[in-house]
């Protein structure tokens, strides 16, 4: 089965593919089929998730994923949250999509270690939540959600991953996320959590690879 993907965002796109690499399905992102982004106007990652896999859903007729995700840091009230893609003003920067996400997760990651300063409580939490429907107005969508509890580095370790995972602290690991191998992220992380409640609803609900 093809899934419509509405991320553009890369790195994703690999972790997802991983993640789901052991049911029959296949990953498309809404870009490669010509799909603009989906508005992402609400206060919660489900709300949003639901949004963008609805939107992508009924541009291409297929059957949709979406993934909304981001940071959680307890003393700034749970932002960056929603808005962790784009917590920071968008940079002025000329190249492909990749560059220019560089250059956006940078600024982010600049912009929370300088709201974080001098706070002493340093608890935070990547969040995942993966909704995907048949159809757009599919009224039984299956909703799955990851935590992942770690704690805010005071500046960047580890060049792997993307986002915030160079000042992510993984006290059990000793390492930041940027610092682990992907397969070892992939194993433990937010999407990794929210992805494996999504393959057994996937499984139970849509019987996927269980005939
Ligand atoms: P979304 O594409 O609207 O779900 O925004 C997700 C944003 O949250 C990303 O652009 C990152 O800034 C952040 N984020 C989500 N997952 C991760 C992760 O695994 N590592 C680092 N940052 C993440």
């Amino acid at each position: 089965m093809k899934l419509v993907l509405a991320s553009n965002n890369a790195k994703k796109l690999a972790e997802l593919q991983q993640l789901f690499a052991e049911l029959p399905i296949t990953l498309v992102t809404q870009g490669s089929l010509g799909v603009a982004e989906a508005e992402e106007p609400h206060h919660s990652f489900v709300e949003n998730a639901l949004a963008k896999a609805r939107h992508a859903a009924r541009a291409t007729g297929w059957p949709a994923m979406a993934d909304d995700s981001g940071l959680c840091v307890d003393a700034l009230a749970g932002a960056p949250g929603v808005h962790s893609a784009v917590y920071a003003p968008q940079p002025v920067v000329d190249g492909d999509r990749e560059t220019q996400r560089r250059a956006q997760d940078a600024a982010n990651n600049a912009l929370l270690l300088t709201r974080v300063q001098g706070s002493a409580d340093r608890r935070c939490r990547f969040v995942s939540t993966l909704v995907a429907l048949r159809h757009a107005d599919d009224p039984e969508p299956l909703i799955a959600f990851g935590r992942w509890e770690a704690r805010l580095l005071d500046a960047a370790r580890g060049t792997g991953g993307f986002g915030y995972d160079p000042l992510v602290w993984i006290e059990s690991l000793g390492a930041s996320v940027a610092e682990l191998r992907p397969e070892a992220k992939n194993r433990i992380s937010h999407r990794a959590l929210a992805a494996a409640q999504m393959r057994s609803l996937m499984r139970e609900v849509w019987h996927l690879g269980t005939a």
